[in-house]
Order: C-alpha cells, then sequence, then structure tokens
C-alpha cells in the first residue's frame, strides 16, 4: 500500500484523500476520527486500513461534532490529532469548533475539511473558508495531490506552535484525483497522552480572545515566508492572478493556452487565511490589474481587496476582476460552481482583450450529444434492487390507500433520490442530516391551528444515530405527532458502506458494542414496529397500520442495502416472461420500466416487451411482485 511505504524520497500514485491520510503519518498522528462524507470520506478510510501497523486510534464517530470533541481531547493529552469531514460536517461541529478555537489545543490538531464545488456528492457547494475564517482558525489550500500530504504534515507543525487547530480544506478536485507523490519520512513518535490534575482547556475569559488574534497574527507572519505560496511568472508583473487551490492549476493553463504565460503573474495562494499579507503587498505594488482564480466563492477576493483598501495609498490604483466584478464566471454564473482552464481561459481572454477561440473540453451536455445513442440513456435513480425503492413504493401506496393527503419529509443519504422522479417524487423536504425528523415534530404539533394531514418522515440508519435521536426525544416529550420511517439499510451507503453504532465492526474491523436502535426506541417509550421492503404487501400494511396511531411513532424498513448484499454472493435470476408481458398495455404503460422505474427494469423496443438487464439486476425480486401479469420470474438461486 502505497501510503504505508518507508522510502523517502519515493514517487508513489496517491489519490488526494490518500495523501492526505500519508501527510498525517509522516506528522505522527495518534488519533483520527470522522463521520463518512464526499469527498473526504476516504482519509478515515485509508487509515483505518494501517492502524495496527501506526499504533493509531482510528474511528467513526457517530457525528462530526463528536468526532473533533474526540480529537481534540487526544490533543489536549499532547498527541497528534485528525479530524475529517466534508464541509456539512462542519456546520453540525461549528459549536465545538468555536469553543475549541478559543481554548486552544496542545499537540498539532488538523482538521481536514472536504468542500465540493459544483456539488458532485453534496446537496449544496458550501464554502467552508468563510465559517473558518469566522472560527478563527488558519486555513491552508492544497492544489494538487502532492500539497494535500505537504500541508497535512506541516499543518500539524503549525497547529503545536500557535495552539490552535489549522484547517486543510480540499476540494473535490484534489481529493479525488490521483497523482504521483513524492514521500517524506514516516514517523512513529512514542505515545504518552499527559492530562494532570492542573491541566484546564476552557473558554472562560475575554483574555482568550485576545489570545486567539495575536495566534492569527502569528500565523499571518509566518504565512508571508510560507513554502505553499509561490509566484510564477515576470518580475514586476502589472498584470497578476490571486489563485488558490486548484484554480492555481488552472490559471498557469489558461494563460498559457492564451499565450500570455510569460506577460502575466500567477501568485498561488496556499495559505489562504490569515492572507500572507506582507508577500501581497510586494506583489500588489506593482500590478494595475489583478484576476482572483478560486472555488466557489470571492473569499481570497474579498479579503485581498480589504487589505488593498487598506494601503490604497501605497498601492495607487488597481483594478481587480473576479467574482464581485462578474469577470470570472463559468457557465452558471459568478461565484457558482467550479472553475476550469476553459472558463479561466474565456475569463482571462475578456479582462486581457486577447482572442480566444474557444473551449477545449467538452461540456457534460456536449459529451452526452456525441455520444447520442452510443450510450444508453441513463436517469438519476437508485440502485437496482435498493430497497429505498420498495420502502418508497409501499409508503407512496399505503398512503394512496389511507386516502388522506400525507406529507412526506426526509433529509440526506441515498434515499435523498425520493424527490425525484424515480423516487416518485416522495419527498417534499430535504435540508441537512436528521432536519426531516424536526420538521415533522414541528408540523406534528400544528394539528391546533387545522393541520391535520399524516406526517411521515424517512431517515437512515447512520444519520439516524447522527441527527435524528435529539429530534425523536423532543417527539417524545412534546407529543409531537408524525410516523418516523427508518431505512435501516445497515450500513452507511452513501458514502462507501463505512460502519455506524448500529453495527458489529468498529472503523479498523475490530468488534463493536453494538447500539440497536430498537433500545434506544424502546428507551424513548416510542412505540416502534419492524418490516422487509422486500416483502411490499407486508410493508404498505405495517404503513397503514402506523397511520392510525398518533403521537411519535417509528416503522423500521430493514433490509441490506442492495450492493453490499449481493458483494461476493450468487444472485437470483429475475427474466420477464414474454408470453405473459403485457408492455405498453400496462399500468401507465410499461410498468415495471417506467413507474417502478428500477433500473434493470429495461425496455425492449424491438419486441414490445419488458426486459431485465441481467448484469445490472440484483434480483432483489421486488418487482416480480409488483407486475400485474406475473411476467417476471424470480428462480431463486440463494434465500
Ligand atoms: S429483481 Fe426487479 S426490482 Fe429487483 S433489481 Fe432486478 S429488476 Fe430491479
Ligand atoms: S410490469 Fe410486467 S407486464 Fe408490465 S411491462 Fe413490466 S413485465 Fe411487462
Amino acid at each position: 500500500m502505497g501510503v504505508c511505504k518507508e522510502q523517502p524520497g519515493v514517487r508513489v500514485a496517491l489519490t488526494g484523500n490518500e495523501s492526505i491520510a500519508r501527510g498525517a503519518l509522516e506528522a505522527g498522528v495518534a488519533y483520527a476520527a470522522s463521520y463518512p462524507g464526499s469527498p473526504t470520506a476516504e482519509v478515515l478510510g485509508t487509515l483505518a486500513k494501517v492502524a495496527g501497523e501506526f499504533n493509531l486510534y482510528v474511528e467513526w464517530s457517530v457525528n462530526e461534532k463528536v468526532a473533533m470533541e474526540g480529537a481534540a481531547a487526544a490533543s489536549f493529552t499532547g498527541l497528534r490529532s485528525l479530524v475529517v469531514m466534508k464541509a456539512d460536517g462542519l456546520n453540525v461541529a461549528l459549536d465545538f469548533a468555536s469553543a475549541l478555537a478559543l481554548s486552544g489545543t496542545r499537540g498539532g490538531m488538523v482538521i481536514v475539511v472536504g468542500d465540493d464545488p459544483s456539488s458532485h456528492s453534496s446537496v449544496r457547494e458550501e464554502d467552508s473558508r468563510n465559517l473558518c475564517k469566522a472560527l478563527h482558525l488558519p486555513i491552508w489550500e492544497p492544489s494538487s495531490v502532492q500539497e494535500a500530504k505537504d500541508m497535512t504534515r506541516a499543518a500539524f507543525d503549525l497547529s503545536e506552535q500557535l495552539k490552535l487547530p489549522v484547517v486543510v480544506r480540499c476540494v473535490t478536485r484534489v481529493c479525488h484525483a490521483s497523482g504521483d507523490v513524492e514521500l517524506g519520512e514516516l514517523t512513529r513518535p512514542e505515545r504518552r497522552p499527559v492530562f494532570g490534575r492542573d491541566d484546564r482547556v476552557i473558554t472562560f475569559s475575554i483574555q482568550l480572545h485576545a489570545q486567539l488574534e495575536q495566534k492569527l497574527s502569528r500565523a499571518a507572519a509566518e504565512a508571508s515566508d510560507s513554502f505553499f505560496n509561490g509566484y510564477s511568472g515576470p518580475a514586476n508583473a502589472r498584470r497578476l492572478v490571486i489563485a488558490s487551490g486548484p484554480s492555481a492549476m488552472y490559471a498557469l493553463e489558461a494563460l498559457d493556452m492564451l499565450g500570455l504565460a510569460g506577460g502575466v503573474g500567477v501568485l498561488k495562494l496556499g495559505t489562504t487565511w490569515p492572507l500572507p499579507e506582507t508577500l501581497l503587498l510586494n506583489y500588489l505594488k506593482n500590478a494595475s490589474e489583478v484576476v482572483f482564480a478560486e472555488e466557489v466563492e470571492p473569499f481570497v477576493e474579498d479579503n485581498v481587496m480589504a487589505l488593498a483598501a487598506g494601503h490604497w495609498n501605497e498601492l495607487g490604483s488597481i483594478k481587480f476582476y473576479g467574482k464581485r466584478s462578474g469577470h470570472v464566471a463559468g457557465p452558471a454564473g459568478a461565484g457558482i460552481g467550479e472553475l476550469d482552464p476553459d472558463v479561466l481561459a474565456g475569463s482571462l481572454a475578456k479582462i486581457f482583450d486577447v482572442p480566444w477561440a474557444g473551449q477545449t473540453m467538452l461540456t457534460s451536455r456536449e459529451a452526452e450529444e456525441l455520444l447520442g445513442e452510443k450510450m444508453p440513456g441513463r436517469e438519476l435513480a437508485l440502485c437496482a434492487g435498493c430497497p429505498h425503492r420498495a420502502s418508497f413504493w409501499a409508503i407512496r401506496t399505503a398512503l394512496e390507500l389511507d386516502g388522506r393527503e400525507g406529507v412526506v419529509l426526509g433529509d440526506i443519504g441515498c434515499y435523498t433520490l425520493g424527490i425525484v422522479r424515480t423516487g416518485y417524487y416522495l419527498l417534499q423536504t430535504m435540508h441537512c442530516m436528521g432536519a426531516g425528523v424536526g420538521i415533522a415534530g414541528g408540523l406534528g404539533k400544528l394539528n391546533r391551528f387545522g393541520f391535520n394531514k399524516p406526517v411521515i418522515t424517512v431517515v437512515g440508519d447512520s444519520t439516524f444515530y447522527h441527527a435524528a435521536v435529539p429530534a425523536l426525544i423532543n417527539a417524545r416529550y412534546n407529543r409531537a405527532n408524525f410516523m418516523c420511517v427508518v431505512l435501516d439499510n445497515e450500513t452507511t451507503a452513501m458514502t462507501g458502506h463505512q460502519p455506524h453504532p448500529g453495527r458489529q465492526t468498529t472503523a479498523t474491523g475490530g468488534p463493536a458494542d453494538t447500539v440497536y436502535m430498537e433500545e434506544i426506541i424502546r428507551g424513548l417509550n416510542i412505540p416502534y414496529a419492524i418490516s422487509d421492503p422486500y416483502d411490499v404487501d407486508a410493508t404498505i400494511n405495517a404503513v397503514c397500520d402506523m397511520l392510525q396511531l398518533s403521537g411519535p411513532r417509528v416503522l423500521i424498513l430493514r433490509r441490506t442495502c442492495a450492493l453490499a448484499a449481493v458483494k461476493g454472493k450468487e444472485k437470483n435470476r429475475v427474466y420477464v416472461d414474454w408470453d405473459k408481458c403485457i408492455g405498453d398495455d400496462c399500468g401507465c404503460g410499461r410498468f415495471c420500466s417506467k413507474v417502478f422505474a428500477c433500473p434493470a427494469n429495461i425496455w425492449d423496443a424491438e419486441h414490445g416487451k419488458a426486459r431485465i438487464d441481467e448484469a445490472v439486476c440484483n434480483g432483489c425480486g421486488v418487482c416480480a411482485t409488483l407486475c400485474p401479469q406475473q411476467a417476471i420470474v424470480v428462480e431463486r438461486t440463494v434465500e
């Protein structure tokens, strides 16, 4: 495994996430914790694989706040610790993070935050830098896979020097990229946690705020000499691009594409907060035109313009171009979505008034058009055999049978696809993890105003532990009237099947003290039932029965994630009996492929019959129970 290689100086191929893990190992990390979230989920997964070899403590925590608290505890004892989360997770951890900035840390503590410009695997493209700035934490941004390692390693040193956590903010294009990484030396420091009776780590003093500001001033002074900031281009450049993260690479490429490489300077900032002020002023004093390249929001742009405003009498007049001015903008607009060399070339060509023939890369729409019919169309949908599809079908059918117009709420997970056509447009709200349960609690208290609709919220099993339990406690305490359906696929499916407190193993594969959700629900004195969503009729009945109850109640729909269930196992064979299939005359027309919408239910246009794509089908047999003609046959090879 590349991350474990001992030879410093050797180059190995690593992903950005592996590179971060390697950087932590080189820094001698002792404690690592995370809640899984894209784009950074593989950092902890990588460390979990080598935990034994490096004598690390590695855990998947119940949520990001708890992960950060545990990592802080290790730091308080002098150990080096790492906590990893996606941008949304930082929101969860924010309360503790703001206190931690004040109390400070002891052993080096690094917070890796994964931002997802263009929302490839997130519900929003949050730019965590503004939050980190508000927390008064230093922010470093790797522009490459190599820097992901080097920055993570060096961030531990800065944290220890400042006695403050340091944020490594990494975007999807770096986390998920693969690159050639030159390894540094692995360290295996002696671990001796110390927390004596006289040690105090507290936040209760205005002096701590003053100390925090002093720490940031020291970080700013260090930043101007940081190895992670760099300049390339002519001396005393009049035209300057200030870039951070992978946008620094895009800027170099874009200038090359425009034939401007020799005439425009690129100042790459790796330490984006606090700003390397001395370094910046040194380049700004010669510049007359400055362009900002960064993702997503104008963070560097705003802060550099504020710096320049404070030094206007030394700097004179500078024209600034970026997201604020609307000059640096992708197809979705300024400050929205990812940049790339084409987007930047287009923006720079307009700013510097040079000809630009147009983009070199195909947009996804153009790629789709080019591929035309060579690629089968694929609608956004849950996986073939996903138990959530069957659960959604059962909820939808039960509400139809009930006859009242129900409200169905949701949140973040694979089951978020309940908002699209293939999820029957079932879900009506989607905000953050566990939010559906809290919102259901609110709607469930509106009866006094005449709101008498049945309220159902769905929540995943990992999310149940992460964020739903306090909302259920609140619902019990305040007697809110709703049904919570736990879509229990026995894993954290969306991010790669990480375990959670309901599972039997820990992050490193060791035995866990499982926390059964039934025990929590029983402890709350909330009535509950369990059903298998693959048994669609029984599940419809269970939902109907629960709809008749009042107060908070829970229905657990339990069936292993379709992808996890078939790993290494033989599948049932499922096929359509064409003598029975009525195709276009079925239901709303081809019921199985059009309405039920499992991606393995496909349409054979030539023969006018339904077919099963055996390569995709996982053999769950749910479509067979729903076909009105009993035309779908399941040959059971497994029970
Ligand atoms: S059996 Fe039917 S519902 Fe299940 S995966 Fe195969 S095609 Fe989809
Ligand atoms: S639901 Fe049954 S009858 Fe209808 S198209 Fe599919 S296989 Fe044919």
